[in-house]
């Protein structure tokens, strides 16, 4: 993690101490328990700093006061823990066959979620349902006395770095879509900020933001549902920095070539990694109808052999592109989600075994990548996008 700033380059107080608030609830964050004189120590700010944002952490309910705790031979003082009482962070991932929705504290234990299986159809439409579903969760008792920090909305498709613009979303067929600008003047009850990210971005961010014991440097998503994308946070600061690139294509693997003169992808090349593993190449090669999950449909048909060479093959894309992320961008952990993953071994199997047969033939050794599936990860992108919420009010002024 990046220290605490102590020179008033530029003389930016304000910078200063949003920058140091920001450090000191990153600190009590990632070692919930630690006291005053913990934090000074790790982050190496004064006692009197430390002490004067914890107080201003503290009144605005982003952290609690626990037990006395002895610290490092000195007197005892109270342990710190983030506040998950107070506050609500909502979370919304538009993907091409549900919508989800998730309301969590700022823990990122959920409080709320709705899973809507539905189809999205125009921008507008998708803006006047999910409005209806928000305001059903905010009225709810989990909810509807904490004071909302803003709203996170994903889409799955690059999504402009500099303004929340999406540009495209293929499988959706929407293209340079304002979202924010149709769904916010319906909610005018959402307050605190609004962003909008693409889906494996925002999936990347909650992973890493939310990570359980060591932080690993870096983290890569892979998702793979109806598209395939990814999304690479890397943790050199003390909020997590989203690799978006010029345009926001930064982790568009879907659209990597794989296969010259393959098959026509939707986005008009051919031979992408989605003509040979996504949910609609694999909804394609076996006669799937658009109103059935590929997952569901084919949990009770793996022992089928064309539905395991199917997968078989898939698989072996997807490994590639495992091993294509590993060569590009060597992340320490790859996190692997999306629908396609309820396929289990059928698919993921031979994915792993092309890592694993193929990860060390440049360096012998390139140290250990750990690639974790996700069983569910339902609302693992609107939980991200309520994370992204989070870090953004936490630098907020
Ligand atoms: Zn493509």
């Amino acid at each position: 993690m990046t220290g605490p700033l102590r020179s008033h380059h530029g003389g930016d107080l304000g910078f200063l101490k949003r920058h140091n608030r920001s450090v000191i609830l990153e600190t009590v964050r990632r070692a919930p328990g630690v006291t005053r004189a913990d934090v000074a120590v790790r982050t190496g700010l004064t006692k009197a700093t430390v002490g004067a944002i914890v107080q201003e952490l503290l009144n605005r309910e982003w952290l609690r006061e626990g037990a006395l705790q002895q610290s490092g031979g000195g007197r005892p003082g109270r342990s710190l823990h983030p506040d998950a009482s107070r506050h609500v962070l909502l979370g919304v991932d538009i993907g091409v066959k549900s919508l989800r929705l998730i309301a969590c504290s700022l823990t990122g234990e959920p409080l709320i979620q709705h899973h809507i299986e539905q189809v999205p159809t125009t921008p507008e439409e998708t803006a006047t349902t999910l409005t209806e579903h928000i305001r059903t969760m905010l009225a709810d008792d989990a909810v509807r006395d904490r004071h909302c920090l803003g709203m996170g909305v994903t889409l799955p498709g690059p999504v402009s770095p500099d303004r929340p613009l999406l540009r495209l979303a293929p499988n959706l067929g929407w293209r340079d879509v304002p979202f924010l600008e149709l769904l916010k003047p319906l909610l005018p009850q959402v307050t605190g900020h609004w962003l909008l990210d693409n889906e494996a971005n925002a999936a990347a961010f909650g992973e890493y933001y939310f990570h359980p014991g060591l932080l690993p440097d870096s983290l890569v998503y892979l998702s793979a549902s109806t598209g395939i994308g990814s999304g690479l946070v890397t943790g050199d600061g003390h909020v997590p920095i989203v690799s978006r690139g010029r345009g926001g294509l930064v982790g568009e693997i879907g659209h990597t070539i794989l296969q010259p003169g393959g098959l026509y992808c939707h986005c008009g090349n051919r031979g992408c990694a989605e003509t040979l593993v996504s949910g609609w190449a694999i909804r394609a090669a076996l006669n799937i109808p658009a109103d059935r999950s590929v997952a569901e449909t084919l949990r009770p048909r793996l022992n089928e052999p064309e539905v395991a060479l199917t997968l078989r093959r898939a698989g072996e894309a997807l490994g590639m592109l495992l091993l294509n992320l590993h060569h590009t961008l060597n992340p320490p952990e790859i996190v692997i989600g999306g629908s396609l993953a309820g396929l289990g071994d059928a698919l993921l199997a031979p994915a792993l075994a092309y890592f694993e047969q193929h990860r060390n033939g440049l360096l012998d050794t390139t140290g250990q990548v750990t690639v974790r599936v996700l069983e569910d990860s339902t609302f693992t992108a609107a939980r991200g996008a309520a994370a992204e919420v989070m870090a953004r009010a936490v630098q907020a002024p």
